[in-house]
């Protein structure tokens, strides 16, 4: 008999996507269980880029240190000697370059200290989903089966097979998911014809910007570097398809019948780097050959209790470093939702957001990901091709797209969509012109008002799964008397005994509250008690006493320190709404249509 047991959340693929979800449902306490096929994580190779959005993100759960730590960091590209990155609010402002398999072990490392192992090698063979339309809704029911195989139980007797009853099941079982194809979930777009070699070496050369992101567009074929951790280096080598035998079946390279190997790439690679020369010092670290796809899937989801996340929904060409990084911010965005509507704090509606938000994301990084495929992969322009890609072309789309990209221009939009909440309101956007709402909270430094210690913003907003109201009081110094009984008077409507703070479970809320002040006019004492929760909370906006760092916190905003305003921010960073001081009752209204009261 196979053994059974139940799991709040079944996540099944241990990737980037698969494992960020495990870790974040682990750290909130979720009931979580995550297995692979892999009988060991990946080891060298795959993906390697990391953007500045997503190192705030790991910075979020407090994992971006040893990423800092062991990673190549990149600056610079070579085209122009322009800044690698576009978005000049990116807290980390440079991509970071380490392979997948340390950046799973930041995971598993992580994972670990909490109390979780990632099951393996188990692969899952059977996938029931029930039709019982009151099971679906209750998110205390069990309503997936799934049957999982152990396949290292090789000893006679021993029963492989095991059942697993959960309340949510994560797919994230990457590119050719097993997941999405049980489930009957097409996915959109086509192949393409572009065919690329990936490298890793560290090299002998004399090209002068090997340490720097380089796209080398040449009559040769086109070569892009991707400067790595120590010494090495990733070429990625576009190749062509009478150099590769693609299986029709699958539509993956025919590693059997394909005759280019690491040796060969390197010799394309020659090609490109022409007159400069490229040779191996040493053995050659990984080396893939791939087709890419760029495919959106049409659902991320069943019923809201089986999702698809990371390569399993959509799928796109590696030179924008992007696949690691969506994939992570998938489950990202999904750890929060999942954790309050298991803990019971939200309707289970507001798990349909996950693939509004997502699917449109992916969308985008496709229509993306299409032009910058065509303009690298297109001929250079020279004396002879008129029609060619000239430099400026690929360096002003490089530009144009930046802030996208690195992940910083990720922005969620409101939906009218009745059957699910709406979690971005943008009535009150005037009051922070320069905070979009659905964007990520601008990273800034602030001092803290009790002992003038700088802190960026970011740092005190972390993916606790709580939401955070950032309270811009304004400036309340001596003789605002106006703003002080506007400030007054918000701490009352805050405190009302049915009033938002009381109307939903204990927990839902920090607060963090920002002056317009500065520290010779200011003690922390003179906030009112429930904008003060705890001595640390409040903070001015002015700068350390070095004058260092700080200051000008309110123009980054865009908040007037006359009026204030009231940022409401996502258990995931992203803003979720704002309002005016005298917003509170707007407040209620925005989390009521999603988070269940308990008065
Ligand atoms: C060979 C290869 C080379 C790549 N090269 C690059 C590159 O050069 N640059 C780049 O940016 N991106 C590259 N990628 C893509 C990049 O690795 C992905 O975008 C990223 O890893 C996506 O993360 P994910 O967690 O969604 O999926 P994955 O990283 O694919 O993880 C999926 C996990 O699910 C497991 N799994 C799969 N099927 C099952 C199953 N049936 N049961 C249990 N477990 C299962 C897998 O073992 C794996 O651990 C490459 C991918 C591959 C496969």
């Amino acid at each position: 008999m196979p053994t059974e047991s139940k799991v709040d959340v079944l996540v099944l693929g241990a990737g980037p996507a698969g494992l960020m979800c495990a870790q974040g449902l682990k750290r909130a306490g979720v009931n979580v269980r995550i297995i692979d096929k892999r009988p060991k994580k990946v080891a060298a190779g795959q993906a390697d880029g990391v953007q500045p959005r997503t190192i705030e993100v790991l910075q979020s759960y407090g994992l971006a240190e040893r990423l800092l730590r062991e990673g190549n960091q990149m600056h610079m590209v070579r085209t122009g000697r322009t800044a690698d990155i576009t978005a000049p609010s990116a807290r980390y402002p440079f991509e970071v370059t380490l392979h997948q398999g340390a950046i799973e072990a930041i995971f598993l490392d992580s994972m670990r200290e909490l109390g979780l192992e990632v099951d393996r090698p188990i692969i899952p063979t059977a996938l029931e989903l029930s039709h019982d339309e009151n099971e679906l809704r209750d998110p205390q029911s069990y309503p997936v089966k799934v049957t999982l195989k152990h396949l290292d139980f090789g000893s006679e007797g021993q029963d492989d097979t095991e059942i697993v009853y959960a309340k949510f099941v994560v797919g994230a079982d990457g590119a050719h998911s097993w997941v999405r194809k049980t489930l009957g979930i097409i996915m959109d777009g086509e192949q393409t014809d572009y065919i690329w070699g990936v490298v890793d070496l560290i090299p002998s050369t004399n090209f002068p910007d090997i340490r720097n992101r380089c796209a080398i567009h040449s009559s040769n074929g086109s070569c892009m570097i991707i400067p790595r951790e120590g010494d090495k280096v990733r070429l990625y080598i576009q190749l062509s398809d009478k150099d590769v035998v693609v299986d029709k079946a699958t539509g993956r390279v025919d590693k059997e019948k394909t005759k280019v190997g690491p040796e060969e790439l390197l010799e394309v690679a020659r090609k490109s780097f022409s007159p400069f020369t490229i040779e191996k010092a040493g053995e050659i670290d990984w080396w893939t050959i791939y087709l890419i796809g760029q495919r959106v899937a049409q659902k991320f989801s069943v019923h809201e209790r089986v999702f698809i996340a990371g390569d399993a929904c959509h799928t796109h060409s590696p030179k924008a470093g992007q696949g690691m990084n969506a994939s992570m911010n998938d489950t990202h965005n999904l750890i929060w939702k999942m954790t309050y509507v298991l803990r019971g704090w939200a309707d289970i509606s507001l798990l349909r957001t996950y693939e509004f938000e997502r699917r449109k994301y992916a969308q985008d990084l496709i229509a993306f990901d299409k032009k910058f495929s065509a303009l690298f992969s297109g001929k250079p322009r020279t004396e002879e091709c008129q029609d060619g890609v000239s430099h400026e072309a690929f360096l002003e789309a490089f530009q144009t797209f930046g802030a996208f990209s690195c992940g910083i221009g990720i922005h969620y939009s409101p939906s009218s969509i009745p059957s699910m909440p709406n979690i971005t309101e943008l009535k009150h956007q005037s009051l922070t012109s320069h905070q979009t709402v659905g964007m990520r909270i601008l990273p800034h430094v602030f001092v803290r008002a009790a002992d003038a210690r700088p802190f960026e913003i970011q740092d005190l907003l972390p993916a606790n799964t709580k939401w955070k109201l950032v309270v811009f009081v304004g400036d309340i110094g001596p003789g605002k008397i106006k703003q002080i009984e506007r400030v007054a008077k918000l701490a009352d409507d805050l405190g009302k005994s049915t009033g938002l703070l009381k109307r939903y479970e204990d927990g839902v809320f920090e607060i963090l509250t920002i002056c317009a002040t500065v520290k010779e006019c200011l003690n922390y004492t003179d906030l009112p008690e429930v904008l003060r929760p705890h001595w640390s909370r409040v903070l001015l906006d002015d700068v350390d006493m070095f004058g260092r760092t700080g200051g000008k916190g309110y123009d980054i905003y865009g908040v007037d320190p006359s009026q204030g305003a009231i940022i409401v921010v996502r258990p995931d960073g992203y803003v979720g709404t704002v309002t005016p001081l005298e917003g509170v009752k707007d407040l209620e209204t925005y989390f009521d249509t999603f988070l269940i009261r308990t008065l």
